[in-house]
């Protein structure tokens, strides 16, 4: 099989099919010799497991996942890269390309088609702007996987893997702790790529819990509740939440001091049993005033 880490080679490859990069679907192939091989020992492509991969490029990841995994299913959006990928991945048996956007597909049926008594990694270096959607929506569905191993912008997995009650915090960072356990894996270096984004990059690994971190009485609620919450995150959590919920200040700075919170606390300084607690006490307010 060719190197489709080297430059020459992956020219070669794209002119014999007139292909040209797609900077809308965020096409920045890995050239980096060291990554993938990385990102697939870390991503847990190994025996035993299934790897999902999304945005398959010209197949120099889904090529490391294949040589290690029992089977790989990779799901890409760019029909003109069909070709180019059976021609580089030729010589594996264990994996099934899918034409389509991960977005749209049901990864349900492909995981059930594709992975029946493995367990299941997700594997992707994806364009940035659909990154967070597409874990939220990986986590969200609660699909039947392992681990999510994924590469975003440095500063995304930065806030992503912070620890709540930290300034890095946000909206995210909770939802993602609330399905998983991140990790930050590596750093990966712009020159990485072809072409170069202007951004550095690194690998994070999110281990999918069994059950959530809290067990708040309303799970849609609580979402709103960190939203709300960091919305407006320099004030503090009873001003933020009281505009972004629309309930009246006294009734949210009841519920903070009942959830054992300081008065002026931020919406950084909790931790995701603090947005529980607190939103479970104030879906109650609201059920009690409705
Ligand atoms: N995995 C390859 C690599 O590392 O070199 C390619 C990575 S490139 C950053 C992102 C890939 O995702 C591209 O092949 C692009 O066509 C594909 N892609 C973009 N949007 C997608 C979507 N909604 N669904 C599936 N694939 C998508």
């Amino acid at each position: 099989m060719e190197n489709l880490t080297n430059i020459n080679v992956i020219k070669e490859i794209l002119n014999r099919h007139g292909f040209t990069f797609s900077k809308s679907l965020g096409q920045n192939f890995l050239i980096n010799p060291s990554v993938c091989p990385k990102i697939a020992e870390m991503g847990n492509a190994a025996k035993g497991w299934g790897v999902l991969e999304i945005g398959a490029g010209i197949g120099v990841l889904t090529h490391e996942l294949a040589k290690r995994a029992d089977n790989v299913a990779v799901v890409e959006i760019d029909g003109r890269l069909i070709p180019i990928l059976n021609e580089t991945l030729s010589e594996h048996d264990n994996i099934n390309i899918i034409n389509e956007d991960v977005m749209k597909a049901d990864l349900n049926k492909i995981i059930a088609e594709n992975f029946s008594g493995l367990k299941v990694a997700v594997c992707a270096n994806l364009p940035y702007y659909i990154t967070s959607p597409v874990i939220m929506t990986l986590l969200e569905s609660r699909l039947p996987i392992d681990s999510v191993t994924v590469m975003v912008q440095k500063e995304a997995g930065k806030r992503i893997c912070a620890e709540m009650g930290t300034r890095d915090s946000g909206a995210v960072t909770a939802a993602v702790r609330y399905y998983s356990e991140p990790k930050m894996l590596f750093e990966v270096s712009r020159g990485s790529f072809l072409p170069s984004p202007n951004v550095d990059s690194c690998v994070i690994r999110l281990d999918i819990r069994k059950a959530p971190a809290v067990s708040p009485a309303d799970e849609r609620f609580f979402f709103r509740t960190v939203r709300g919450a960091f919305s407006q995150r320099r004030k503090n959590l009873a001003n933020s939440l009281s505009s972004a919920l629309n309930i009246p200040k006294e009734q949210v700075a009841a519920a903070v001091k009942a959830a054992g919170l300081p008065e002026n606390i931020r919406p950084e300084q909790l931790g995701l049993k603090d947005f529980a607690d607190v939103s479970d006490l104030l879906v109650k307010f609201t059920v009690q005033t409705a």
